[in-house]
């Protein structure tokens, strides 16, 4: 059979609708349940196979950046997506891609899930690539293995995440959003402000489902919802970066139904009503001088998909 020699694979952006965080286990990671949403801030990942002589042990990459900084993505063995592309070699028995390109629109280390998608999309293109064959809950555990965030961006949707956040259960969520990220110039250590979150609630309580949000995702209702957002490590994202509290301030201010930042941070969500208030937040946030660089964006979107 024919296979492919390059697939490009288009994998969206994740901002949590509630995410609660229990105390550090003795494993060091945290128990949490993690509301994910997949938005329409898409990166878009082109895996080459290795020439027919070639063996390559890790794939050669490059990075280019549609917005904001590209500054911060590694473009060694380190980066997730060279990772998951070894893990996919491994595991289907090939030879590991020659090279994987990333056009990045997620911002870098701004509490979207940029790295973990892109590890998503490389599993989903190896698999293309290779005509492999392996299932959804294949990919899933390879996902697993990578981190806690790299099976949602499978899935996309609507979702809840417990254990680590990677076991995953699709959420009945019938309505369209629309959201306004506000970009920041300089990344957050998702460790740095779990360390931050251990310091400040060393009394965590266990994670809990918070009902209200089911019920206004339900009932596609977008001012509950907003009403509803939360993030257990806002504190500690504003703790290390007290200027959120003002770009938070100003879309408040500016008609957004409900603010929060965005998983670790230092990206700021705000739900809108209407598509035409997001843009005239987006504007009013640039405008103001709270924030230079807005994305307007709507969920929820479907997860990584072959588009070449
Ligand atoms: P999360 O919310 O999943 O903790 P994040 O969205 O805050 O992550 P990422 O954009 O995934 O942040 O990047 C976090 C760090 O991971 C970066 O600072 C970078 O060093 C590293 N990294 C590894 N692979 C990638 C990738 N493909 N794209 C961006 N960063 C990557």
């Amino acid at each position: 059979m024919n296979t492919p020699n390059t697939v490009t694979v288009r994998v969206p952006a994740k901002v949590n609708l509630q995410l609660a965080v229990g105390p550090a286990r003795d494993d060091g990671y945290h128990d949490l349940v993690n509301v994910f949403h997949a938005v329409s801030l898409f990166d878009e990942v082109t895996v080459t196979a290795a020439g027919p002589h070639a063996t390559p042990d890790a794939p050669q990459l490059s990075a280019e950046a549609q917005t904001g900084p590209r500054a911060g993505v590694p473009l060694d063995g380190t980066n997730l997506a060279s990772r998951a592309a070894r893990l996919a070699a491994g595991a289907c028995d090939r030879p590991c891609p020659g090279r994987i390109h990333l056009r990045k629109n997620i911002p870098v280390a701004g509490g979207m899930a940029g790295g973990s998608a892109d590890a998503a999309a490389v599993l989903v293109a190896c698999n293309t690539l290779w005509n492999a064959g392996l299932s959804e809950g294949e990919l899933g555990s390879l996902a697993a293995e990578l981190g806690s965030d790299v099976a949602f961006p499978l899935l996309g949707g609507t979702a809840v995440g417990t254990g680590r956040g990677e076991q995953l259960t699709p959420l009945d969520s019938p309505g369209r959003y629309h959201w306004v990220f506000a970009l920041s110039e300089t990344g957050l250590s998702t460790g740095a402000v779990f360390g931050e979150y251990d310091r400040l609630r060393p009394d965590a309580p266990a994670p809990r489902r918070d009902p209200e949000l089911t019920r206004a995702l339900a009932a596609a209702d977008a001012a509950a919802l907003g009403a509803a957002l939360s993030n257990d490590l806002q504190r500690a994202a504003l703790s290390l970066r007290p200027d959120l509290e003002g770009v938070l301030r100003a879309g408040r201010a500016a008609g957004a139904s409900g603010a929060l930042v965005s998983g670790s941070g230092p990206t700021c969500a705000f739900l809108a009503g209407d598509e035409g208030t997001a843009r005239a937040l987006a504007a009013e946030l640039e405008r103001s001088g709270a924030c230079q660089h807005t994305v307007v964006a709507h969920g929820h979107v479907a997860g990584a998909t072959v588009v070449g």
